[in-house]
């Protein structure tokens, strides 16, 4: 399918991109990778009528260390994830995930501010951003403000972005030395979204879970926080009544949609299966 018509808009400032949505209002989008939001045009899924390209604007690109948090500008595409010393030493599920996004062709172009700031449950990225307790940096015609991850998914692509606003970073909190992470997705093919998806962030001690984090993607309209399901293995040995805990309260809290990737019921329950194989692998990865 073509798109409809639109017109094409290349700021070269953060100021020029801002006033640019400010002024055209609900019709024009921000463009970044193209990936998500070019295969929604074709289907006329989405008909702006103005795109507003974000590749000419300065500062959006690059991965910093600022303090205890890995600072990720909006433009880095998911193949610059997966080349960083940086990510790969301080938050290494980041990468793990950004391997497990589409295939090559779509991470050399698809970025980690279109990917978070899309609000399609199917994305990989928003329910890892919730588990590593990252912020996003969203800058509009009145500012900058920092929102959680967590506050900022309300339904299926529909997020706290405020009109005119553009998420410029994501800060993530660099996680311990001998942390334990996975992300474990199910996808009917290489390249698939996820049918269901776990992520799991935790520490060890004396051989039990001394902190835990663990969030779900493409298991409900928005990215899901599961924390009854990490307090359920905190202070244990992870054996396997703990961890059927944790994959039972994670399921009491999904309500995925019944689609091609299967039927409500089945995904629930391989949603658990996720949740479990991600504790166990995180486990076995901790110091
Ligand atoms: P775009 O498509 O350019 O934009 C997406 C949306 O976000 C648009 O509404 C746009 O206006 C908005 N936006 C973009 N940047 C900003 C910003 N900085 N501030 C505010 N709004 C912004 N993704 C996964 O997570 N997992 C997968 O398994 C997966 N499989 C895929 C398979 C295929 C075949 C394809 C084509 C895509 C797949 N994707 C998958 C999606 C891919 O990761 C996209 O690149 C990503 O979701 C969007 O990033 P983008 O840079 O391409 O954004």
């Amino acid at each position: 399918m073509i798109p409809g018509h639109f017109t094409y808009h290349r700021p070269a400032s953060m100021a020029d991109a801002i006033k640019l949505l400010s002024d055209l209002g609900e019709e024009a989008r921000p463009l970044a990778g193209g990936h998500s939001l070019i295969p929604m045009m074709k289907l006329r899924l989405a008909t702006p009528e103005h795109l507003i390209d974000l590749h000419a604007v300065e500062g959006l690109k690059g991965i910093r260390q600022e303090g205890d948090n890995i600072v990720i500008g909006a433009m880095t595409t998911q193949h610059e994830l997966l080349a960083s010393d940086v990510i790969a030493s301080s938050l290494p599920i980041l990468r793990e995930t950004a391997l497990l996004i589409a295939d090559p062709q779509v991470r050399y172009r698809g970025t980690i501010g279109g990917n978070v700031a899309n609000g399609d449950p199917g994305n990989d990225m928003p329910a890892l951003m919730m588990t590593l307790g990252a912020t996003y940096r969203l800058e509009g015609p009145d500012g900058v403000r920092e929102e959680a991850a967590g506050d900022f998914y309300q339904g299926a692509y529909f997020t706290s972005l405020e009109p005119g606003e553009i998420l410029t970073a994501v800060s993530v909190p660099a996680q311990p030395p001998g942390h334990g992470y996975a992300y474990e997705k199910l996808k009917r093919k290489i390249g698939d979204y996820a049918t269901a998806a776990a992520a799991v962030v935790l520490t060890m001690s004396g051989g039990k879970v001394a902190t835990c984090s663990i969030g779900l993607t493409n298991l409900s309209e928005t990215p899901l926080l599961a924390e009854d399901a990490a307090r359920a293995v905190i202070g244990t040995v992870l054996d396997d009544a703990s961890l059927k805990r944790a994959a039972e309260a994670a399921i009491t809290i999904m309500s995925p949609a019944g689609d091609g990737r299967g039927p409500v019921e089945y995904r629930k329950h391989v949603g658990g299966i996720m949740v479990e194989r991600a504790l166990k692998r995180a486990a076995a990865r901790a110091a």
